[in-house]
């Protein structure tokens, strides 16, 4: 009976595929980390509109950017400059390091992917393209092509040249993982303990070898590789996995592409763009979401060479880099700095991953907890002996209690198993512990 009858949506495609237990929530005002609905409840937001919302929500600093910007100039198209394209493109290059110095400015994460995704097959010659199972890449006929996982595939012919099944199935999540007792954050099945000596890593490493040796073809145009899967469920490498995958990408001519759609922008905590954090130099990265706080924007960054090859034909994007989105994504990149965002990240960040590592310990139904910085998965299972995916529609009953205590939560995973959390990166320690106390009484809830 908590069902709602869904036809009252039905003008939206958005919400037609969503099964609601109560009504839904319609946001109606923002500021930072908190959200209000229509009826004037306030939520705290932990998804922050899937890691997009960065640095808060109508954040003063990056609304008054974005105000200025308003009223002297909204769009010429890359045929005619304007400052702020410079100011900004300038800006994101710093931040990466070299050769990654040529900006591409695009409106979404799809169309960065595919940008990418062609510049890679100019630059090389070469055609097929390797991803991640449970990686996420895109909704665009193309980057549908990149993504991996089939909820989000449509019975027509895809894949475009695009293979994603080389990695074990453990990345899906901890399925068949091993537990490595020198996990900073202890998980039941996958391990993510970064240890040189963990058998685990090694296992891992030779699986992709294998299958490099036997399923992959010998000429090859890119690698895709998100550092931290997002919509797979936070689902972590093990360590050397991405390096060793750039090796043998490399070895058949191909680039390596980092997808920082969702770990960019200090969203992990310990670097400002998650591929430092495997020890890689990509010669890609592609970039959206947190880049501009929530107003649509992307990028793909990448070297002069690549650059010079793409240059034999012409690109052009209408909305691509307006002054702005310019506008705002520079202040966003202020902000980041003056706020100490990537350093809210990092401690609340580790202090959430700790506390719920405790919620795993009291219920048999959270299967795994892991992520860094602020991009945090939490698994549940109907019990940890058969570490089985709990049911989409428990984990929507749990879901949906944390929302009437005013908590918003994300979720995904392959089999919509996974809770996510990538708040605002604003959020306080205080934020925390109400989530957590919320989080723990809807676990109770759900056990009685
Ligand atoms: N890459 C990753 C890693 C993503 O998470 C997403 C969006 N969830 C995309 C690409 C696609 O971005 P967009 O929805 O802006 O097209």
């Amino acid at each position: 009976e908590r069902m709602l009858d869904i036809r009252q949506n039905n003008c939206n495609p958005m919400t037609m595929k969503v099964t609601y237990y109560k009504k839904p929530v319609h946001i109606h005002q923002g500021y930072m980390q908190w959200l209000w609905d229509t009826d004037g409840r306030r939520y705290l937001d932990l998804f922050a509109g899937v890691a997009t919302v960065s640095v808060g929500h109508c954040h003063p600093k990056v609304t008054a950017a974005a105000e200025k910007q308003l009223r002297r100039l909204w769009h010429t198209t890359s045929i005619y400059m304007y400052p702020t394209v410079h100011e900004y493109t300038d800006k994101l290059a710093a931040l990466l390091p070299d050769p990654l110095k040529v900006v591409y400015l695009v409106n979404s994460g799809s169309e960065a992917n595919d940008l990418a995704m062609l510049m890679a097959r100019v630059h090389t010659g070469n055609f097929d393209i390797i991803t991640l199972r449970g990686s996420y890449h895109g909704g665009s006929p193309l980057a549908t092509g990149l993504t991996s996982n089939s909820a989000y595939k449509f019975p027509v012919a895809s894949g475009f040249g695009c293979h994603n099944t080389m990695c074990p199935d453990v990345f899906r999540g901890p399925w068949g993982g091993r537990h490595c007792r020198d996990s900073p954050v202890q998980t039941v099945r996958n391990c993510s303990c970064s240890q040189d000596h963990c058998q685990a890593n090694e296992m891992y490493i030779d699986q992709l070898k294998e299958m490099f040796a036997t399923t992959v073809p010998n000429r090859i145009a890119a690698f895709f590789g998100e550092p931290i899967q997002g919509v797979g469920g936070a689902v972590q490498y093990p360590k050397n996995f991405l390096k060793e995958t750039y090796k043998l990408v490399r070895e058949r001519g191909g680039l390596c592409i980092a997808d920082e759609v969702q770990t960019g922008f200090g969203r992990t905590g310990s670097h400002f763009w998650g591929f430092q954090g495997h020890g890689v130099l990509p010669d890609m990265v592609t970039m959206a979401k947190g880049i501009a706080n929530g107003f649509p924007m992307a990028a793909v960054v990448t070297t002069q060479e690549i650059a010079r090859s793409f240059a034999k034909g012409v690109h052009f994007n209408t909305f691509g880099g307006n002054p702005v989105a310019c506008a705002i994504a520079s202040s966003v990149l202020d902000t980041i700095k003056e706020d100490g965002s990537q350093h809210i990240s990092a401690n609340i960040g580790t202090y959430l991953l700790h506390e719920l590592a405790k919620l795993r310990e009291k219920y048999e139904i959270v299967g795994d907890v892991r992520g860094k910085g602020l991009m945090i998965g939490v698994e549940m299972v109907k019990n940890k002996a058969s570490q089985e995916p709990l049911p989409p529609q428990d984990l929507g009953e749990i879901f949906e209690d944390t929302k009437d205590m005013g908590v918003l939560i994300g979720k995904g995973g392959l089999y919509g198993q996974t809770f996510r959390i990538k708040p605002p990166m604003c959020i306080t320690k205080a934020d925390a512990d109400f989530f957590l106390a919320v989080f723990n009484r809807a676990l109770q809830n759900y056990m009685e």
